[in-house]
C-alpha cells in the first residue's frame, strides 16, 4: 500500500480514507495518533494489526467535543464540566463508564468503562467534526518504539502499512496525554502527562492520586497499556544524574563505547564531540518536547553505541518526562 502525505487542504480526501475503513495517521498537540473511525470494528482492529499492538490494551477515542461524548457516556463525575471546562481542548484524558454496548470492545480492550479526548490541533479538530464520526487514535508508531512526533517518524515505521499521515508538523508536547481516570469516586492519574498532577490539584483543589503503580513499580497499573514495554530504542539508554555526567562519559570513554547525549547545553557543552542530541534549553519542556525524537535520532546513528539520557526531578512535568524515559531505559542508571 501507498503511504500518502496529506496536508489541511486534502481533508476531504483524508474523511473518504477513513469513511471507507482504512486508517490514517493525524497530528495532535502530544504525538501523532493512528486513526480509524472508532464505529468501524474492522477499521479499529486494522489499527491494533499495524501497530502491533495487544488486543488488552484500550484505545483513545478522539472527539471534536464534549458534545461528542454523550451517545456513548452513562454516566460523568460531577468534576467533569468543571474539568473540560479548564482542560478540553487539550493534553487530558478523560475516563467514564460507557453505556451498555456503546462502543464495540475492539476499542475498549472488554472493559465498560472507555478513555476520550478532545485533542488541541486546528486541522485535527476539522477532521474529526467534518467526519461526524470520533477517531481512535493510539500513538502512530510500532508498538514497543518511541512515540512519534512528526510525520517523519510516523512514515519511518508505518509506510506501506496504512493509507496516509495527515502531516502537521512537530508536535508541541512531546509526549502522551495524561490519563485521568472519572469512573469512580475518586478522580485519579493512570498516566502522567502535560496537565500534571500539580496542576490538576490547583485547579479542582482536591488531592488527586497517582494510580498505585505509579507510587510503587510492584502494583499492576489499572491503564492496561503502562504494562508493557515501551519507547525503547534498539541503542541501550542509560539515565544519568546531574552529578554523574562526567563518571559516565569517562567510563564510556574507557570502554571504547561512542556515546549519544540527550541533555541540554548546561550538560552537553562540557563535552564537546559527543553531543549527538541537545535538547533545545535545559527545561523540563524542552527535554519532554526532545525526548522521543532525541531516541529516535539518536538510534538510527550509525556513530552511536550507547545514549546517556539526563534525569529530572519526578514532579510537575517531570513525572511525565520520567516515566517515560524509564521505559525507554528498562530502569537502567548509569552508576559509578
Ligand atoms: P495510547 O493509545 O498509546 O495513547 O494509550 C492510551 C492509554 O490509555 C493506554 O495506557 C491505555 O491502556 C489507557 N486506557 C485506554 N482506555 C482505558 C480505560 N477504559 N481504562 C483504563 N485505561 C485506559
Ligand atoms: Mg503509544
Amino acid at each position: 500500500m501507498e503511504t500518502k502525505i496529506f496536508k489541511a487542504a486534502d481533508l476531504p480526501q483524508v474523511i473518504d480514507l477513513l469513511k471507507s475503513g482504512e486508517v490514517v495517521a493525524f497530528p495532535t498537540e502530544t504525538v501523532y495518533g493512528l486513526g480509524a473511525d472508532a464505529l468501524l470494528p474492522a477499521a479499529v482492529k486494522q489499527v491494533f494489526a499495524v501497530k502491533g499492538r495487544p488486543a488488552d490494551n484500550p484505545l483513545i477515542v478522539h472527539v471534536s467535543d464534549f458534545e461528542m461524548t454523550k451517545q456513548f457516556v452513562e454516566k460523568y463525575h460531577p468534576l467533569t464540566q468543571q474539568i473540560i471546562k479548564e482542560f478540553w481542548p487539550g493534553p487530558l484524558t478523560l475516563i467514564f463508564e460507557l453505556k451498555k454496548g456503546a462502543l464495540n470492545p475492539v476499542v475498549t480492550g472488554g472493559l465498560s468503562t472507555a478513555a476520550f479526548r478532545v485533542p488541541d490541533n486546528k486541522i485535527t479538530l476539522k477532521l474529526i467534526k467534518e467526519a461526524g464520526f470520533p477517531l481512535v487514535g493510539p500513538s502512530a508508531n510500532t508498538s514497543g518504539k518511541p512515540s512519534p512526533t512528526t510525520a517523519e517518524h510516523v512514515y519511518h515505521d508505518l509506510n506501506g502499512k496504512i493509507a496516509g499521515i495527515l502531516d502537521d508538523g512537530a508536535t508541541q508536547i512531546g509526549v502522551e496525554s495524561t490519563v485521568l481516570d472519572l469512573s469512580g469516586d475518586v478522580p485519579t492519574i493512570l498516566r502522567p502527562g502535560a496537565v500534571t498532577k500539580e496542576i490538576l490539584e490547583d485547579v479542582l483543589g482536591i488531592e488527586v492520586p497517582l494510580d498505585a503503580h505509579l507510587v510503587k513499580e510492584t502494583e499492576t497499573p489499572k491503564a492496561p497499556g503502562m504494562k508493557y514495554k515501551h519507547y525503547s530504542p534498539d541503542t541501550p539508554v542509560y539515565m544519568v544524574e546531574n552529578s554523574d555526567w562526567p563518571a559516565a562519559i569517562d567510563w564510556a570513554k574507557s570502554e571504547n563505547l561512542r556515546v549519544g547525549i540527550l541533555a541540554g547545553p548546561a550538560i552537553s557543552d562540557k563535552f564537546t564531540g559527543l553531543n549527538h542530541f541537545i535538547f533545545e534549553n535545559d527545561s523540563i519542556e524542552a527535554a519532554t518536547h526532545g525526548l522521543f525524537s532525541g531516541l529516535r535520532a539518536l538510534d538510527q546513528r550509525e556513530d552511536v553505541d550507547i545514549i546517556f539520557a539526563n534525569v529530572f526531578s519526578e514532579i510537575d512535568l517531570g513525572l511525565a518526562y520520567m516515566n517515560r524515559l524509564k521505559k525507554a531505559a528498562g530502569q537502567k542508571y548509569f552508576k559509578k
